[in-house]
């Protein structure tokens, strides 16, 4: 019998550019439950990830508070870079100190410090269990502990902290292990345990929070340290190359080179530079939306490549320049290419509900990248305010006029001419709430569409799209007017998609 719909490989060889909302998958057979789906994916050659979600490098999606949500339900964000390179490793620092499995680098103190330095440090990074050495350092004899509630009931502020530290110390030798000591965490009912060496300097610390931390988010990205994967944007420019070693010296895990036509001489030996410093950094390189740019960037080195055109909900890329192309596509083709060299490509930028993202997996990529999808919850940065009743967060282009003010022009080579020739806009998006409750809602969603495709993994998913078995027509534009909700009065708006 011959297949309904048509495979991927028939529909992209037209001439037509095609994207998610022309596009309808064919269901599958249906022998397990969603719960059986397992999103777990790549994002670059060497780092994976259990949720197929990143967030933009823009600066009203991504800071840290993002990046750190995005990293405890699974996904990864990436930190924007329209700020200083000091601000901007400050966000990478913010998202590695969150979680930790053995803090190799905690604050210290000495005995002569006072009440008044932790409550800085408290301001400042939000923790207060300060281990207390012989002279304030790392690697210097350990004396002492002091946590809040050595000092919520102290009144003076510059009382010395030998007057209120704890020494009598339960600690851990070095040699245990991660394992091991959170047992000693857990049985102590202790919140920190100083681990030391034979000499009794200190040489890491641990939080009984990072253990509930653990416990709460099982599918949060990790590097080895059990700090949160974070990675950064920087531009083509041999400016970055500060900005890149202050990124890498704050624990940044991978770095996306941000340009909106990423087939360039520049990003080329951009590559190439990162790849000589700091061989151990995976790459994220872009934009590409054609094989041929994508197989420059590959053979440059690049690890992973962000595809997209001009489908972002903000963009006039396409409008202004006469150049890109529709984003399903450029996925489709970009993917098959990426594929033979075993390269993961990342779907960036068109994607406004759940059903895209399946979408822009079923035709090849690892991972969706999201901006106006998550500028509207309260993680993104930026006030919330209200217009016509409705309350709102601000989104806006990298290469919108607001925003090049700021350095986004970087992205679009246009940072150097007088007259620039804007590719984006700035707007407003609906609030959207937290995004701690909007990542499980995607994923769910998610797994009952894999589940109406009848496929359990994206690896599945991948091998189906490959092997010409998933099937896919081409909606009528009346087709999608049916698709969409039709012939009501009225309705309300659901909250998510
Ligand atoms: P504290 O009791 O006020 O120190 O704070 P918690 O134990 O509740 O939380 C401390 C959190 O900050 C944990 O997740 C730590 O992994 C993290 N953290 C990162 N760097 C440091 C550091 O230098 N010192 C401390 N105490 N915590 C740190
Ligand atoms: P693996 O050894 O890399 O497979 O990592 P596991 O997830 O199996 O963790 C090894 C040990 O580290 C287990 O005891 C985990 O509970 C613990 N662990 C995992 N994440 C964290 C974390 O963020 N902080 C702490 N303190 N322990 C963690
Ligand atoms: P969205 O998820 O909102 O549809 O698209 C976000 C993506 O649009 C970003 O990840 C980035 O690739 C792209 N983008 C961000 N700012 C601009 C801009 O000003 N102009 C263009 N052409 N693309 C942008």
């Amino acid at each position: 019998m011959k297949k309904d719909g048509w495979s991927a490989e028939e529909i992209f060889s037209s001439p037509n550019s095609l994207t998610y909302n022309d596009l309808i998958i064919l269901p599958g057979y249906i022998d397990f439950a969603p719960a059986d789906v397992d999103l777990d994916t790549r994002l670059t050659r060497n780092l994976s990830i259990k949720r197929p979600f990143v967030s933009s490098p823009m600066d009203t999606v991504t800071e840290g508070r993002m990046a750190i949500a995005m990293a405890l339900n699974g996904g990864i964000g990436i930190i924007h870079s329209n700020n200083t390179p000091d601000e901007q490793a400050e966000e990478v620092r913010k998202v590695k100190r969150y979680e930790n499995g053995f803090i190799t680098d905690p604050i210290c103190l000495s005995p002569e410090n006072t009440i008044s330095d932790i409550l800085n440090i408290k301001a400042q990074y939000g923790f207060s269990g300060i281990p207390i050495t012989e002279n304030g350092k790392m690697g210097s004899k350990l004396v002492g502990i002091v946590t809040n509630r050595d000092i919520d009931f102290e009144k003076d502020p510059s009382k010395k902290l030998k007057e209120v530290m704890t020494k009598d110390l339960l600690t851990a030798h070095k040699n245990i292990s991660l394992s091991e000591a959170n047992d000693v965490l857990r049985e102590s009912k202790k919140g920190k345990l100083p681990i030391v060496d034979d000499k009794g300097s200190l040489v890491s610390l641990m939080s009984r929070n990072d253990l509930l931390k653990n416990r709460e988010f099982p599918n949060a990205s990790k590097d080895k340290n059990k700090q949160l994967l974070v990675g950064a944007s920087i531009s083509t420019h041999t400016e970055s190359y500060e900005r890149l070693d202050l990124l890498v010296k704050a624990g940044v895990n991978v770095i996306v080179i941000d340009s909106a036509q990423g087939n360039s001489l520049y990003q080329v030996e951009m590559i190439k530079y990162i790849k000589s410093k700091y061989p151990e950094i995976d790459i994220i390189a872009g934009n590409v939306v054609t094989s041929e740019q994508a197989l420059n960037l590959i053979k440059a080195g690049a690890d992973a490549l962000r595809v997209g055109m001009g489908p972002g909900s903000i963009c006039t890329t396409q409008v202004t320049m006469a150049c890109g192309r529709s984003q399903g596509t450029a996925v489709f083709h970009v993917s098959r290419e990426a594929r033979k060299h075993g390269i993961p490509v990342i779907a960036d930028g068109g994607i406004s509900s759940t059903g895209h993202i399946a979408k822009a997996l079923a035709l090849g990529a690892s991972c969706g990248m999201m901006g106006g999808l998550f500028a509207g919850t309260l993680e993104a940065p930026g006030e919330y305010y209200y217009e016509n009743g409705m309350r709102l967060k601000k989104y806006r282009g990298m290469a919108s006029p607001e925003a090049m003010q700021r350095g986004g022009a970087k992205r679009y080579f246009a940072e150097d001419t007088k007259i620039k020739v804007a590719q984006g806009v700035s707007g407003a998006v609906l609030d959207k709430g937290s995004i701690m409750d909007y990542l499980p809602y995607l994923t769910q969603g998610l797994r009952h569409s894999f589940q109406d495709i009848g496929v359990k993994t994206i690896k599945d998913l991948h091998e189906k799209l490959y092997s010409n078995d998933l099937r896919f027509e081409v909606r009528s534009v009346a087709a999608q007017i049916e698709g969409n909700v039709h012939d009501l009065y009225s309705y309300a708006e659901p909250k998510y998609k």
